[in-house]
């Protein structure tokens, strides 16, 4: 029999394999036939030390033994209250509270709640949302209407709220994008939301971080909120734990999810300044912060993000990162250097570039590369025209080595 698995952005009338993973170890998948696989996309950007790391599993197993979920509302703990206390002391000080969800696109719906919660508070009729082209923040339909618009979201438009948009800050035209963000910042404007220094689903399209502080103080100037959403740009891609460290920027609002269990398990945490949760403090019940989902801060996902706080204390993770950064700018200038390609572009560990001769993103140039990458046992996922690698921070030099080698084949 077919399988009956609907899988997720796969147009199953194209009929292309579907391999079955077995076991991840590292930088390495296994399938069932018997081939290793590199990951060079970290499964979607989610593993960042590396598959079944063995704190983190042994975390998840320990905590099996005691707890396996529990109402959120009105309950509590002890994984949710070391990771909450564990992020606190890690993450920006104004940063004081945390509010747990179970994914990058719940995490942004928060975030937004939280934000048009917190001038409902002050009686200020400000419910307009600001956003960068490109932006992507998830595919639910709040975090779709924050996000570009395209052939991705086409059919569901009707559902879509309006938003204000400023365009990307392209290199010379910075200016553009602050000029607009400051006529966004108008008397009705909420929030603005942004992923700090990459876009990632957008392109892997980078912004130095004087944009980010520039975008920052602007918002800051008209009261208005800065939402980060490092649900991809978190836990050390970009060079730093977070992408806003390198701008000098504390937003009021941070989302996080992907790398938050090490991207072993569902979980997101929407991190808010204390004035954003004054704003829902009160004896008046009309007054909370309305937001559940059944598996918030589940005891497992908690616990395996708390052993994820424990490996960034205990191992040289930056080390590994700085390694991993450095060597990925090796591999692209060498590329470069042979290759016909275009926009090449670094952040942290996030490589990228532009192939000639792409057209778009639902054209089949990406697809026959995906394939041509997956015959030789490299997982990468190019979007449109756009080839990147981002790696597990374990990924060794033979394996990176094998994976730029690959790609050199593929686009020559
Ligand atoms: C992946 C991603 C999301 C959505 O996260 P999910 O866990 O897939 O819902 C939101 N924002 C950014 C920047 C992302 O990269």
């Amino acid at each position: 029999m077919t399988s009956p698995v609907w899988h997720p952005f796969t147009q199953h009338g194209l009929q292309e394999p579907i391999p079955l993973v077995e076991r991840g170890e590292g930088a390495f998948l296994y399938t069932a036939d018997g081939r290793r696989i590199i990951d060079a996309i970290s499964s979607w950007w989610v593993t960042t030390h590396g598959h079944a790391h063995p704190r983190i599993m042994a975390a998840i197993r320990e905590q099996t033994e005691k707890l396996d979920q529990v109402i959120f509302a009105g309950w509590t703990h002890e994984p949710a209250e070391t990771l909450a206390l564990g992020l606190r002391a890690i993450m920006p000080d104004a940063l004081t509270r945390v509010f747990f969800s179970d994914s990058g696109s719940t995490s942004v719906e928060v975030a937004l709640k939280m934000a048009l919660g917190y001038w409902m508070a002050r009686d200020e009729a400000r419910d307009r949302i600001i956003v960068m082209e490109h932006s992507y923040h998830g595919d639910t339909i709040g975090t779709m209407s924050v996000g570009e618009r395209g052939v991705f979201n086409r059919a569901y438009e009707p559902l879509l709220f309006d938003v204000t948009r400023v365009p990307f800050p392209a290199a010379g035209c910075e200016q553009a994008t602050f000029d607009a963000l400051e006529a966004a910042c108008d008397s009705r404007a909420a929030a603005f939301i942004v992923e700090p220094l990459v876009l990632g689903a957008g392109g892997m399209m980078m912004y130095p971080p004087e944009v980010l502080a520039g975008m920052r103080a602007i918002c800051a100037k008209a009261g208005v909120l800065f939402i980060a959403d490092e649900v991809m740009t978190g836990w050390g891609r970009t060079g730093t734990l977070l992408a806003c460290e390198q701008a000098g920027v504390v937003p009021d609002i941070l989302c996080l999810s992907k790398g938050l269990t090490g991207g072993a398990m569902p979980l997101a945490v929407t991190m808010a300044s204390e004035p954003v949760f004054e704003a829902h403090y009160s004896t008046d019940r009309s007054k909370m912060f309305f937001h559940s989902s059944s598996y918030t801060a589940n005891p497992i996902a908690c616990a395996a993000a708390v052993a994820n706080l424990a490996i960034w204390h205990d191992e040289p993770v930056m080390e590994r990162v700085t390694a991993l950064a450095a060597a990925q700018q090796r591999h692209l200038d060498r590329l470069a250097a042979t290759h016909d390609i275009r926009n090449v572009r670094r952040c942290g560990t996030i490589a990228a570039f532009d192939c000639a001769g792409g057209e778009g993103y639902l054209s089949d140039f990406a697809p026959r590369l995906l394939a041509r990458f997956r015959e030789a046992g490299v997982l990468l996922r190019p979007l449109g025209d756009t080839v990147y690698v981002m790696p597990p921070y374990c990924i060794d030099t033979p394996t990176l080595d094998e994976v730029w080698s690959v790609i050199a084949d593929a686009i020559a």
